[in-house]
């Protein structure tokens, strides 16, 4: 399997631009990007260190007041250029993303398109968003809001979608008239370096999106830089914590979005073959590493063997193979590492949970890429790891409750709260369940994606902030209050 010539032309000569600058050398150094499929190395990749980083938001800040006092309907249709751009170079940005984590093609196609409509909703936002009148009695006063933007945004995205991330943060970030600093993981450079020279080719102010892909001690500067109005964080809480600490220092907003043990709940009134289907899709879907995929399925002891042979036959069959062929299903983990922290996690699960299919790495053609079968465990105990844990990798774990108390006790017993799907043909019981389950979001019988409209988030230790809709555009304003006594 080579590793598609195709788009490794794609990813251009490595170096980092700000602004007008094109930098070769920098404090960050250099690491190779390494294609998950393959083990092989693609290209070097030069990293942001703490002085590009200064140099970034000394250039975002530099950006903004023009890009602010744009008109909001220049604003709104230059992003909607921009979306235009995305969908033009989507085979490009698929092939890239592909590239960079190994998600198969079947997927990466759908991403250009979702990427460009969750702009085109936040285009629709610029010339529409406004501030509110407020009623002041006894006094007689005009009070107003000004919704205004922070400054510069600090965008800290995972490696694991940055197409999407980008386009979730760059719409409503621009909409609302912020310049943004973007620091993608080393792991993920390409897709939002891509990203980041489309937005400029669309009518941006230079420097308005700066993209510096850097390891942790860039997103630390970044997120301490006394120039930065907000940080908007995405990853994982260990990080979380380094990032609150670094934007304490000039008590910086912080807003979090981060990962999740989802919850699925399987009653046993629910459509049983469709319920293993979504489930399945837990363990497939970017290989087990979306922050959204369910990844605890709690089933009803009366249907538990049904769902787990539908399940278990179906992922027997998945199609583990090269990510660029379309008939590939499920791709590699990102990396060297992740694959030998999942397998580790696999190991110490045989304590606490019957290993019913997987577990291991993948041989034969597969055994240079970082590939893991999907695996599940059966009877997990509801305390160990495998059930407590953001494991990020294709490791289901199966546990059996007793009645509705108990279904809703065990998916509400973790520390996380990100999203939550419910199973059930009782309409009673989609909406009981939907109000005591503890989750940013709930998917009743199927999760039809992340739309640009809908707010996403978290609760508990899965964050704090929202992308999508309404809530998504207040991440990125703050209000002003004007009193005028008449
Ligand atoms: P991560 O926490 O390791 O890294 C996230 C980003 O933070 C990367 O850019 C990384 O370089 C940077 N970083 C690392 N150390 C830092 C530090 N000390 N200070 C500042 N920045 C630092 O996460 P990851 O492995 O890239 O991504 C996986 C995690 O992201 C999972 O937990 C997943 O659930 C979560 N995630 C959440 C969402 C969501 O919308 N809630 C979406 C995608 C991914």
């Amino acid at each position: 399997m080579a590793v598609r010539q195709a788009a490794v032309h794609l990813i251009g000569k490595p170096g980092l631009r700000i602004g007008a600058e094109e930098i070769t050398e920098s404090s960050g150094g250099t690491v190779e990007h390494v294609y998950a499929a393959t083990g092989q190395t693609t290209a070097p990749v030069v990293l942001a260190g703490p002085s590009e980083i200064d140099l970034a938001v000394t250039t975002a800040r530099a950006a903004f007041p023009k890009w602010r006092d744009t008109p909001v309907n220049e604003r709104r249709d230059i992003l909607l250029r921009f979306a235009d751009l995305i969908v033009e170079h989507a085979t490009e940005l698929s092939d890239l993303q592909t590239l960079e984590i190994g998600v198969p093609v079947q997927l990466s196609r759908q991403m250009p398109a979702i990427a460009a409509d969750w702009v085109r909703y936040y285009a629709g936002w610029a010339d529409k968003s406004g501030g509110d009148v407020i009623s002041t009695w006894p006094i007689r006063s005009l009070n107003y809001t000004l919704d205004e933007p922070y400054g510069v945004i600090a965008g800290i995205i995972p490696w694991n979608g940055s197409l999407m991330s980008m386009a979730q943060l760059l719409g409503p970030a621009l909409a609302t008239g912020n310049t943004i600093v973007v620091k993608p993981s080393e792991l993920a450079p390409f897709v939002a370096t891509r990203m980041a020279e489309l937005a400029v080719q669309s009518g941006l102010p230079t420097g308005a999106v700066v993209v510096v892909p850097g390891a942790a001690a860039a997103g630390q500067a970044l997120a301490g830089h006394p120039g930065v109005g907000k940080v908007h964080f995405t990853g994982g809480a260990v990080t979380a914590r380094s990032v609150l600490s670094s934007a304490a220092e000039h008590l910086t907003p912080v807003a979090l979005e981060l990962g999740g043990k989802s919850p699925h709940l399987v009653f046993e009134d629910a459509d049983i073959r469709f319920a293993a289907r979504v489930a399945m899709s837990g363990v497939i879907a970017l290989s087990g590493q979306g922050c959204a995929n369910g990844t605890r399925l709690l089933v009803h002891k009366s249907v538990r063997d049904q769902v787990l042979d539908i399940l278990v036959s179906r992922l027997r069959k998945t199609k583990l193979g090269d990510p660029a062929d379309e008939a590939t299903v499920m791709g590699p983990v990102v990396s060297h590492n992740a694959c030998q922290r999942i397998l580790g996690v696999i190991d110490r699960g045989r304590q606490s949970g019957n290993l019913v299919s997987g577990g291991n790495r993948s041989g034969g053609d597969l055994s240079a890429g970082f590939f893991i079968e999907p695996t599940v465990f059966a009877d997990v105990d509801p305390a160990a790891e495998l059930a407590q844990e953001e494991i990020f990798g294709p490791v289901l774990s199966v546990i059996t409750f007793a009645d509705e108390d108990e279904g809703v006790a065990l998916a509400n017993d973790t520390r996380y709260g990100l999203g939550a799907y419910v199973h059930t043909n009782d309409l009673r019981r989609a909406h009981r369940v939907s109000r005591a389950v503890e989750a940013g979001a709930v998917w009743v019988n199927g999760a039809p994606g992340l739309m640009p409209s809908v707010p996403f988030g978290g609760v508990k230790q899965s964050g704090s902030g929202r992308i999508g809709g309404l809530a998504g555009l207040r991440e990125f304003l703050r209000p002003k209050n004007v009193w005028i006594p008449v």
